[in-house]
């Protein structure tokens, strides 16, 4: 569990260097700070659903909910609470610890704060954690979800400062950081990462993870995502990621957030088990299960199961 105190503040110069170390050297170290911290055969388990899908006014690159992108994804108004809590009930039953709820929104509009409330209540009368993932956040809003006993809220800065305006312009990274404060203010706990392959450079990336280790209190729950090219999106036709690139960047995410649980977020679908294992070594341990992410695939129960029981990896409790 997280110790009290100040964690350590990062310059991007020495999280450089210990990104740059020979890999074998890197991974021991990651490995090393994650035993410190949390059992290295525990996982945490998480659900991802989206409450309200596509017709998103930003501009995100990457997004198949942007009203920009012609993804084909098919624009749904906000799922009724009973709905969320069948989904949430069936996430428990497939062992996940927390219920992560998601709107393609920029943000919650006044009129829908009561049902977002009424959502959180009643999912973590399931007893699941809960989480949600609705935009850029009023403190008068994240101060109601709070009061309604929301546990996390996601936020994802997704890349550097510097990168930023290259991934979405209808809004901007202080923006991002704003929300993120007036969550943290409100007393809810933070989930903030950001994606690999959106054209940054490993500055980019290295920049995106100190500025998250060096937020007043790092984030409880950082996820880092591996882009999924959506078709229709500014992104269709990106580079691929580099995998070991992406396991570096896992391990520099747990030695300068150690505290924090590292979410293995987009992308796994296309990740081989091996880097996967790669990246459970280096620190990631988070997940989300089940057939999608909020548009896209992810690799499902079986496969997610075969592959945890053969590296032994067993999830988390219920905190
Ligand atoms: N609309 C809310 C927002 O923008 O804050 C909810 C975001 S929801 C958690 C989507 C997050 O998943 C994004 O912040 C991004 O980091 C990630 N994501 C979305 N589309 C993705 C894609 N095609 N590939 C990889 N990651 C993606
Ligand atoms: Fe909208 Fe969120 Fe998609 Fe950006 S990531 S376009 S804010 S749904």
């Amino acid at each position: 569990m997280r110790k009290s105190g100040r964690p350590q503040i990062w310059i991007v110069e020495d999280a450089r260097s210990v990104y740059e170390r020979p890999f074998n050297d890197l991974l021991f170290h990651a490995h090393t700070v994650h035993r410190a911290h949390f059992d290295p055969n525990q996982i945490q388990l998480s659900k991802l659903l989206n409450i309200k899908t596509g017709g998103c006014p930003e501009d995100c690159g990457y997004c198949s909910q942007s009203i920009h992108h012609r993804s084909g994804v098919k624009p749904s108004k906000l799922m009724v609470p009973e709905q969320v809590i069948e989904e949430a009930r069936k996430a428990k039953e497939g062992g996940a610890t927390r219920y992560c709820m998601g709107a393609a929104w920029r943000s919650p509009k006044p009129r829908d704060e009561a049902a977002i409330v009424s959502m959180v209540k009643a999912v973590k009368a399931l007893g699941l954690e809960t989480c949600m993932t609705l935009g850029m956040l009023s403190s008068e809003q994240a101060k109601t979800f709070a009061d309604a006993g929301l546990d996390y809220y996601n936020h994802n800065i997704d890349t550097s400062e510097r990168f930023y305006p290259e991934v979405a312009t209808t809004r901007t990274f202080d923006d991002r950081l704003q929300t993120l404060a007036l969550v943290r203010e409100a007393g809810m706990k933070v989930c903030s990462g950001g994606i690999l392959g959106l054209g940054e450079d490993v500055n980019d990336r290295i920049d995106m993870l100190v500025t998250l280790a060096n937020l007043p209190t790092p984030p409880e729950s950082v996820p880092i995502n591996m882009l999924i090219p959506m078709k229709g999106s500014k992104l269709v036709d990106a580079a691929p990621v580099d995998p070991i690139a992406f396991v570096r960047i896992v391990a520099l995410a747990r030695i300068l957030m150690p505290e924090s649980h590292v979410r293995l977020t987009a992308g796994r679908a296309s990740m081989s088990d091996e880097m996967q294992a790669l990246c459970f070594f280096a620190g990631a341990n988070s997940i989300f299960i089940g057939d999608t992410l909020l548009t896209a695939a992810n690799p499902g129960d079986d496969r997610d199961s075969s592959l945890l029981r053969r590296l032994g990896l067993t999830p988390e409790t219920a905190v």
